[in-house]
């Protein structure tokens, strides 16, 4: 396994936590919080929290990200917010394709490539969201569809990114994939990484896992041999759980 392969730990507020509530989280989560500390940690909330976040966060080791961006540098884009307003606000990272948006707000797989792109060309790691339904999953057409969705991200080599695997039927749901369902895709994604971008970018491609993880399952899903993070919802909206998550990936917290 590559060395760049460092775990990656993200939290996902979506719509959730005020000001208050984010400088509380920020002071929870580094209290303790070991400058060892042996994964990459994460934060994305809401846009109108970046600023309390970036503060809270200042000095430490912990990263914070958009969970959109437009697929445009600058424009008419009324209520859209730029990579370079992201990246403005010390953003390190952000999200392209989560399937909320996907879903409520029609992004394309196409689109999502033009995000990861335009990420890249202001300077944020994409961290780049696919996964199945459930009827896709049933119909046997999970492989299919994540072909689809990752060949498109990746279209433009928006190098570097990392990879989020979030079954849709397994987001907020409590319902996660088995360890061995999760790693299985996982392998299958590598080895399409390999075909499509090369062996040495698959190899130090951070493959994520996400969907109804918690500090219980955590674990067992940590030890397979291509997930090589997470991205959480739920459990991420607490200092103490996702800490708990965090402890899961490797000696530190
Ligand atoms: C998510 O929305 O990215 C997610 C994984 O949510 P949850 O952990 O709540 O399933």
């Amino acid at each position: 396994m590559s060395e760049s392969r460092r775990p990656l730990i993200a939290a996902n507020w979506k719509m959730h936590h005020l000001r208050q509530d984010a400088s509380r989280y920020c002071r929870e989560l580094l209290r303790g919080f070991p400058p060892e500390i042996a994964a990459d940690v994460v934060i994305f909330p809401s846009f109108t929290l970046l600023v309390t976040v970036a503060e809270g966060l200042a000095g430490s080791s912990v990263a914070w990200g958009g969970q959109d961006l437009h697929t445009e540098p600058k424009g008419a884009f009324t209520g859209d917010i730029s990579g370079e307003q992201l990246a403005d606000l010390g953003c390190s990272w952000v999200l392209c394709g989560h399937s909320e948006r996907r879903r409520d707000h029609g992004e394309s797989d196409e689109a999502v490539g033009r995000k990861a792109a335009t990420a890249r060309h202001f300077g944020l790691k994409p961290m780049i969201c696919i996964g199945e339904t459930a009827e896709e999953r049933r119909a046997g057409a999970t492989q299919e569809v994540l072909e689809r969705q990752f060949r498109a991200a990746v279209a433009q080599r928006p190098e570097p990114f990392a990879l989020a695997y979030e079954p849709v039927w397994a987001i907020g749901t409590g319902e996660t994939a088995t360890p061995e369902m999760a790693q299985s895709t996982h392998a299958f994604l590598r080895t399409l990484a390999a075909r499509v971008l090369g062996e040495t970018a698959s190899d130090g491609l951070r493959i994520l896992y996400g969907g109804s993880v918690k500090p219980a399952n955590a674990a067992s899903l940590i030890v397979q041999k291509d997930i090589d993070g997470f991205l959480v919802g739920g459990a991420g909206l607490d200092p103490g759980s996702f800490s708990g998550i965090i402890g899961s990936s490797g000696p530190g917290l």
